[in-house]
């Protein structure tokens, strides 16, 4: 019997329902899927059993040893590649895949954020389903004007589609975590893919740091913030240009208005 460890992030799914609905809510193509954190196996056979390609990245030695006897046949058979390592490592060196893919996971939630940014700009990455705590799933999702409305959010809508698809009870998995899960699905924008948005990494770094300075202080006004990186009178003009108000706090604004602002950068120092 495999002792689940609290220092990998272990809450082994059980729910059988839920793990047919994380399968129902995938992309119908044939395209590679990426697991992160296979754990006992139970979302990979699911996938497996839906004929799809899985590779999965596997961080605990003693549940991978688990794994490979377990899928020996689907490994031998190469519908399934089972990985060894930290995933976060394979991404510091590059992707993690040569071929587009989807990724799926039941994530470890003391690196969810960290995974999902990443594949977020992984281009090779087409979507993502995963069970994260319900807390980040709605700092992903929120939109404009919503409490968690947030850096992470605009980054997240502006290049991908984010929603919530439903809430998982804690006692669906062993041990039970402390918090409510939820599934998030996001999926990239065809003009993302297409590098028509943020076409290289340096304009795409730009908008980030731009994003962490205009909610540096979130209950101070926009335009507060931004003065950390623009002149003020400058930024009034951009403002009222684009009928932004001057008192608007970071969260209040659309996310296209923050697309222009960005895009109009130059007007601003
Ligand atoms: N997928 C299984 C399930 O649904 O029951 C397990 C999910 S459990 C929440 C998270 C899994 O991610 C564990 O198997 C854990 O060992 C693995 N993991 C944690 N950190 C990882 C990392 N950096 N790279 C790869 N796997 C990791």
């Amino acid at each position: 019997m495999i002792k689940a460890k609290k220092k990998f992030g272990q809450n082994f799914l059980k729910d059988e329902s839920i793990k047919k609905k994380i399968i129902q809510s995938m992309p119908k193509d044939d395209d590679l899927v990426i697991e992160i954190g296979p754990g006992l196996g139970d979302l990979t056979k699911e996938l497996l059993h839906a004929r799809k390609r899985v590779t999965a990245f596997e961080i605990d030695l003693e549940l991978c040893g688990y794994l490979q006897k377990s899928f020996n046949s689907e490994i031998k058979e190469k519908r399934l590649r089972l990985i060894c390592t930290d995933v976060l490592k394979v991404w510091e060196r590059g992707f993690l895949s040569e071929e587009k893919y989807h990724l799926v996971a039941n994530l470890p939630y003391y690196i969810a954020t960290n995974i999902i940014l990443r594949a977020l700009e992984d281009i090779k990455c087409r979507s993502i389903l995963v069970m994260i705590q319900k807390e980040v799933a709605e700092k992903f999702s929120a939109k404009s004007g919503d409490k968690s409305f947030s850096a992470l959010s605009i980054l997240a809508n502006s290049i991908s589609k984010t929603e919530i698809l439903f809430d998982v009870d804690k006692d669906s998995f062993d041990p039970p975590p402390k918090v409510v899960s939820s599934v998030l699905k996001i999926e990239k924008l065809k003009e993302f893919i297409d590098k028509e948005l943020f076409c290289d990494q340096k304009e795409l770094e730009d908008f980030k740091h731009f994003l962490r300075a205009a909610f540096g202080q979130p209950r101070k006004t926009l335009l507060k913030n931004l003065q950390t990186l623009f002149d003020k009178n400058a930024l009034l003009k951009q403002f009222e240009l684009f009928e932004i108000p001057s008192n608007a706090r970071p969260h209040q604004l659309e996310i296209s208005k923050y697309h222009l602002l960005f895009k109009n950068r130059d007007h601003l120092s």
